[in-house]
């Protein structure tokens, strides 16, 4: 199918706002709007941007985490801003946080290799775990938007109040902001317990596990 002439103008707008010019015109010389190499076509992209200064947590990361997964993922899952151990490793959710979302991923049917995708919002870590700021939001934003572009995700899934609250501009609280299907620029997001959460607090499993089972249930009908 090919793309509405309206998404094919804000998708080149938007990238002339992340590449410039150059790229820009590039861009529509490729026709990369009907590519379908996403594993190269990410890779591509994460080698364009991993050097990315656009706001000051560039000059502290340690690493850039630009996310792993399956690039032709249905389930993109996004958390807020690496971690200390994501800055030192990388990758997005290690640790124990991240061995019991791979736990939870597995009695869904999934895993980091298999449909799902896994990436943060900021692609680098906020000194002290604060929560990210609103200009860096800004500025990082766009790199997840043409991580979606890519990947087209049937669901993506935010992990945590503060990846909720931020890609829906909202200051709701987590509760509130779960069980609902919210629009994220035109896919379908829900909103569930960031996997620390779960560590500091087991009570918060049952709901966890009551949103993956309306996940897995929304992507089966998908499939
Ligand atoms: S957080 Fe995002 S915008 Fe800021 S330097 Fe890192 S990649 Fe660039």
């Amino acid at each position: 199918m090919s793309p509405r002439s309206d998404d094919v103008r804000r998708y080149l707008r938007q990238n002339q706002e992340l590449f410039g010019d150059e790229l820009f015109l590039d861009l529509k010389s490729q026709n990369v709007l009907t590519s379908k190499n996403n594993n190269t076509d990410l890779s591509s992209f994460e080698k364009e941007i991993f050097v990315c200064q656009k706001c000051s947590l560039g000059s502290t990361r340690s690493k850039f985490v630009f996310g792993v997964g399956d690039p032709d993922a249905s389930l993109l899952l996004v958390g807020e801003a690496p971690g200390a151990e994501e800055d030192k490793k990388g990758e997005p959710f290690v640790g124990r946080a991240g061995k019991l979302l791979d736990k939870i991923l597995t009695a869904i049917g999934r895993s980091r290799e298999k449909d799902v995708y896994i990436c943060n919002v900021l692609k680098c870590r906020p000194p002290n775990n604060r929560d990210p700021l609103r200009s860096e939001v800004e500025q990082c934003e766009l790199y997840l938007l043409h991580q979606i572009r890519l990947i087209k995700p049937s669901l993506i899934l935010a992990l945590g109040r503060v990846a909720g609250q931020t890609l829906l501009n909202v200051d709701k609280s987590l509760k509130s902001l779960r069980n609902t299907f919210h629009d994220y620029h035109g896919t379908p997001l829900m909103v569930t317990y960031h996997p620390a959460a779960l560590l500091r607090n087991p009570d918060l499993k049952r709901p966890t596990w009551d949103d993956f089972k309306i996940v897995k249930e929304f992507l089966e009908k998908k499939n």
